[in-house]
């Protein structure tokens, strides 16, 4: 069975596809905090839950803890020897995760990406101020890219 696949930005891709990452405290949802679940922002499963996520003052979504089985790691190709998580579905990348911090109890780091998830409120009076620009500044290739991050109108 195929699967469902939504079409990326450039902005997107760039992070999804192309394993770059968002420029620290710019994503989306660095600051968001309402319950509710993140989902990968192109093939739709589920890859936290708002109950994981903690402020780690780093600039990007955190999490101590993965949907069971939603998230693979893998190993960087940028050099830096970063363990980098991609979406178990897709394939998609989604960031980073760094071990032994002592940030919370599990001790693990999920370091996301707003622009490869989607959050999903569970309820719809939820009030964390989100943005979604029109577009993004992505590393990319070591190089910092203003990139297109407006979807597509059909
Ligand atoms: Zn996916």
């Amino acid at each position: 069975m195929a699967m469902r696949r939504r079409k990326l930005t450039e902005a997107e891709k760039l992070v999804m596809l192309g394993h770059g990452n968002e420029m620290p405290f710019t994503g989306e949802y660095d600051q968001t905090f309402d319950r509710g679940v993140y989902v990968c922002r192109r093939c739709g499963a589920p890859l936290y839950r708002s109950d994981s996520k903690f402020d780690a003052h780093c600039g990007w979504p955190a999490f101590d803890k993965q949907i069971r089985g939603a998230v693979e790691r893998y190993r960087d190709e940028d050099g830096s020897g970063r363990e980098a998580i991609k979406c178990a579905k897709c394939g998609a990348h989604i960031g980073h995760v760094f071990d032994h911090e002592g940030f919370t109890r599990t001790s693990v780091r999920y370091c996301a990406n707003s622009l490869s998830m989607r959050f999903i409120p569970s309820s719809k009076k939820a009030k964390s101020k989100m943005r979604r620009d029109k577009s993004a500044e992505v590393v990319y290739n070591g190089q910092i890219v203003e990139a297109d991050n407006q979807d597509e109108k059909y």
